[in-house]
């Protein structure tokens, strides 16, 4: 055991750093008050430093927009591809909001849908599809639920062109153009 020199606790030397100056080989605070004065220390600086820099900043607007703009150049490389994940994540997860949001509208969402598996379908959606419904939500004759059964992934080129105009066991008089002719964009 010894006892720390800054919280005066004793403690087993295993607590303690290893410090080859002192004559029982263990330094004289225990690792946890050096945990401690280090992150308070850095906190501190930190304000500290933030503060100067907002000075500085205010007193040399010239000077500190110049510098925005030079570590804005340096850095976007990292900054671009960071804002291009963090998009990239974000837009799946809109998607799957904006689908909800449209489908409770229109009260499209049965009692037993699985909000959790829908979530998972719109999140592991591969680059280059859209999550579509197999039954569409809205079209001028079916109207399909939101739910997982009723989702699948299509390329998104091709769920733009399939619009609201297909659904399995769809009649065959009833086929995408003809409805096209009849109503257009109004589906
Ligand atoms: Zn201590």
């Amino acid at each position: 055991m010894k006892t720390c020199k800054r919280c005066d606790q004793s403690k087993p030397k295993s607590l303690f750093r290893p410090d080859p100056r002192y004559r029982d080989g263990y330094g004289s605070w225990c690792v946890e008050c050096h945990r401690e004065r280090n992150s308070s220390w850095a906190k501190e600086n930190r304000a500290r430093l933030t503060a100067k820099r907002a000075e500085w900043v205010a007193a040399n607007p010239s000077a500190a927009n110049a510098v925005d703009k030079k570590w804005k150049a340096a850095n976007k490389p990292q900054t671009s591809a960071r804002y291009k994940a963090w998009r990239l994540a974000h837009l799946k997860h809109d998607a799957a909001r904006v689908t909800a949001r449209k489908a409770a509208k229109l009260q499209a969402v049965p009692k037993w849908a699985d909000k959790s598996k829908i979530s998972e379908i719109y999140k592991n959606r591969p680059d280059g599809c859209d999550v579509d419904h197999i039954v569409p939500l809205v079209s001028p004759f079916v109207c399909g639920l939101h739910w997982e059964g009723n989702l699948q992934y299509l390329p998104s080129a091709e769920n733009q062109s399939k619009r609201n105009f297909y659904w399995p066991d769809m009649p065959r008089i009833e086929n995408a153009q003809r409805q096209q002719k009849l109503f257009g964009d109004a589906a």
